[in-house]
């Protein structure tokens, strides 16, 4: 084994039993090897905080940053070896049987590991983590996929006729038919390989369609500077513990691995999602919003009394109405936040006061 791939495997391994992940996968092991099922996969989800990971080695911390696939395998190795070594899954035969998914609990806070999509081109082929944010648009229900299937060659002399050496395992970004399709052939005597149906192993798929949160300026009615703009959502997959974790209309920051899926002629850039975390776009009192729930039954009233009492300390309430809900539509448009979509509305008072009548 070369040495460098040992120190990793390592390093993984006091990585686990530092940051209480090796208990878990423990835990994990006894509650498989309790249910005397034997599966074609075993799933293990590993948290990973990459700052802790890369004090201890740096190379297996860029491994799993940019790398994760590779990263993936390092843990698998060193999971087969600690449940032969402890005998923790009576049933588990080869080390193809274990699925490691590698879950960051962040990301360096650099501009090398967001994806803005709004920019282009997007880096969709080096299959590796990226965080990002967008506001969910529509999502559908949840449906199932092949988490990992086990093929036998059809050759009955053949000795991988039996046993579990052709385990095919979903990998971010891949279809269903990558995962299980009926032309792979044997790699000892190329007899096609035909599935064993009774250990497939299904997860839950949800897809959710989500727009970069710059789209929203279309629809807050002024005229954009520039003269034209597209909005286009992506899809992003949420599997298995994530599924139904999102919520239409939302906004969610997140970690996943973007993807290219090719479907006929079509090539659809998609995300993976590892992690979600729900962004708090409000931060309007709760004072507000009682207001707003008092004088919903007109859609009037909550402007009009924004307008009465706005900067009452200048001007006594009641006075220049007009002028004040102006410039309370002004700040409407301005969000400091985000200078680039920023459109400001220009204000030219050239009149008395006047009443706003409702
Ligand atoms: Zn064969």
């Amino acid at each position: 084994m070369r040495p460098d791939l040992l120190k990793m495997k390592e390093v993984a391994l006091i990585y686990l039993d530092r940051s209480g992940g090796l208990q878990k996968f423990v835990d994990d092991c006894k509650r498989y090897n309790d249910s005397k099922q034997s599966y074609a996969v075993y799933r293990f989800i590993i948290s990973i905080n990459p700052s802790d990971i890369a004090e201890l080695d740096a190379a297996l911390g860029n491994q799993i940053l940019h790398k994760p696939m590779k990263a993936a395998q390092i843990f698998q190795s060193v999971c087969f070896i600690a449940i032969k070594t402890l005998s923790l899954i009576e049933q588990l035969q080869t080390e193809a049987q274990i699925n490691i998914v590698l879950k960051p609990t962040h990301l360096p806070p650099l501009p090398s590991y967001v994806l803005s999509l709004c920019e282009f081109p997007l880096d969709y082929i080096s299959q590796r983590f990226y965080m990002s944010e967008g506001i969910v648009i529509a999502m559908g229900t949840v449906t199932k996929y092949t988490q990992g299937a086990r093929f036998l060659c059809s050759e009955e002399t053949c000795p991988f006729s039996e046993g579990f050496n052709y385990i095919r395992v979903h990998i971010p970004g891949a279809t269903e038919s990558a995962t299980v399709r009926n032309d792979f052939v044997c790699n000892l005597c190329a007899s096609p390989l035909r599935e064993d149906m009774k250990f497939r192993v299904l997860g839950d798929k949800q897809l959710v369609e989500m727009v970069d949160a710059k789209s929203l300026s279309a629809f807050q009615g002024y005229s954009n500077n520039k003269p034209h703009f597209r909005i286009q959502s992506f899809t992003v997959f949420l599997r298995d513990e994530l599924s139904n974790k999102m919520k239409i209309g939302n906004r969610y920051r997140f970690i996943g691995i973007p993807a290219c899926i090719q479907n006929c002629s079509q090539v659809t850039v998609c995300i993976e999602v590892s992690s979600i975390q729900l962004c708090s776009t409000s931060c309007i009192s709760e004072n507000f919003k009682y207001l707003l729930s008092l004088t919903s039954s007109s859609c009037w009233r909550f402007t009009a009394i924004l307008a009465n009492i706005f900067a009452s300390q200048v001007v006594p309430p009641g006075t220049y109405n007009t002028l004040k809900l102006s410039i309370l539509l002004s700040l409407v448009q301005t969000c400091d936040r985000d200078r680039e979509t920023a459109d400001y509305l220009d204000l030219l008072i050239v009149t008395s006061d006047t009443l706003i009548y409702i």
